[in-house]
């Protein structure tokens, strides 16, 4: 049994940590920030999230990682305590999104459940809208489930700290012990660019601002944008505690954290005009989009994609950029490999 020191309480360190202790390690997770808190430097509680794989058709890397966190999302969806559930999701296509005159199929298709194209009446009949696809999606409630993930963690013995860390090797004093740890997993996200021992250039931010928003919403929606919004889209995922999450920006390089008003009313307008069951009063839905929060996460990303490597006794875990939960999982497996790699050669 080794003695590891997560650093970093986001989704990507507490999941690793509970592989850790899977394997029989003793592990302290140490973080700036926690379940519970709100911060711009913590990515973690501002994600949508869904599962919605961003890997191209020959990455079959980045698709094995992500397909493991489908599987398991859609387990954990019948744990009541996880803020997990399973929710139809639809991708509407435009014309010029047709590939040889057909809607593209992703590389998804024959491994999540449910896939299929859209029929007409599933597709708003305006503008050119041609068609579209859908499958079996999850949507997770991020405060609920990283605190699910915290309490898991807990109850299996592991002791968490806030504790900030000017370096890496700092992490190492850390662990519940007293004595020094084995092993650290570096899984910082985008303060990695700042962490000495590490400063990572690589390291950026893609923006995201988001609304929520109240409403008896029952399906995920993606609609591509048209016009000149670069960066700017519109996706949709119900909570399963009610109200959904509307979304949102992909804008490189900006570090911003206040809400900007005119996308507000822009993301509000789009919404009510692609996603009009929103605003159905059959539904039991308010007449207009009924915001209560505008949030905005920087999602850390790096060029190259996420750093999962092993340096020494130091396990780099961070960069993951727009798909944190949907690929925590997967490269949790990766971490423990490596771990498994450190702990044979030094024989600990
Ligand atoms: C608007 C938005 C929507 C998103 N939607 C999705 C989605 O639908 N699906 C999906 O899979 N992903 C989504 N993401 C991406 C996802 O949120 C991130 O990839 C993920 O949260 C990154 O987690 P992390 O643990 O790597 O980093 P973080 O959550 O940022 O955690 C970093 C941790 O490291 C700690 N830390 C950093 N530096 C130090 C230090 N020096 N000392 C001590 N502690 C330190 C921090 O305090 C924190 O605990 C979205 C992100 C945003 C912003």
């Amino acid at each position: 049994m080794g003695k590891v020191v997560v650093l970093g309480a986001g989704v990507s360190g507490l999941t690793c940590a509970l592989y850790l202790q899977d394997e029989g390690h003793s592990v302290t997770i140490i973080g700036r920030h926690i379940p519970g808190d709100l911060d711009i430097r913590y990515t973690s509680p501002y994600a949508g999230a869904n599962w919605h794989s961003f890997a191209s058709a020959d990455d079959k890397v980045t698709q094995d990682i992500d397909i493991v966190g489908y599987n398991k999302f859609l387990e954990l969806a019948s744990e009541p305590g996880a803020g997990v559930h399973i929710v139809p999701s639809v991708n509407f296509v435009r014309k010029d999104g047709l590939h040889e005159g057909k809607v593209k199929i992703p590389w998804f298709a024959s491994r999540v459940q449910n896939f299929h194209l859209l029929s007409k009446d599933e597709y708003p009949q305006i503008e050119d809208f041609v068609g579209g696809w859908g499958m079996d999606s999850v949507t997770i409630s991020t405060t609920i489930y990283l605190n699910y993930l915290l309490q898991k963690f807990l109850n299996k013995g592991g002791v968490l700290k806030r504790v900030e860390v000017k370096h890496v090797n700092e992490a190492f004093n850390h662990h519940q012990s007293g004595e020094k740890a084995d092993l650290v997993i570096n899984c910082t996200g985008l303060s990695a660019r700042f962490l000495g021992g590490v400063e990572d250039e690589k390291c950026f931010p893609i923006r995201g601002q988001v609304l929520w928003a109240r409403n008896n919403a029952t399906r995920q929606v993606s609609v591509k944008i048209k016009g000149n919004y670069e960066g700017e889209s519109l996706y949709m995922f119900p909570r399963k505690e009610g109200g959904c999450i509307i979304g949102g920006t992909f804008l490189k390089n900006q570090w911003g954290s206040k809400p900007d008003p005119e996308l507000t009313k822009r993301m509000v307008a789009r919404a009510e005009k692609y996603i009009p069951e929103l605003i159905d009063p059959k539904l039991g839905n308010p007449s207009h989009i009924e915001v209560f929060g505008e949030n905005v996460g920087l999602r850390p990303a790096r060029e190259g994609g996420v750093r999962v490597e092993r340096e020494g006794n130091i396990i780099h875990n961070y960069g993951v950029g727009p798909a944190g939960y949907q690929s925590s999982f997967g490269i949790a497996e990766k971490v423990i490999q490596l771990s498994k790699e450190f702990f044979r050669s030094s024989k600990l």
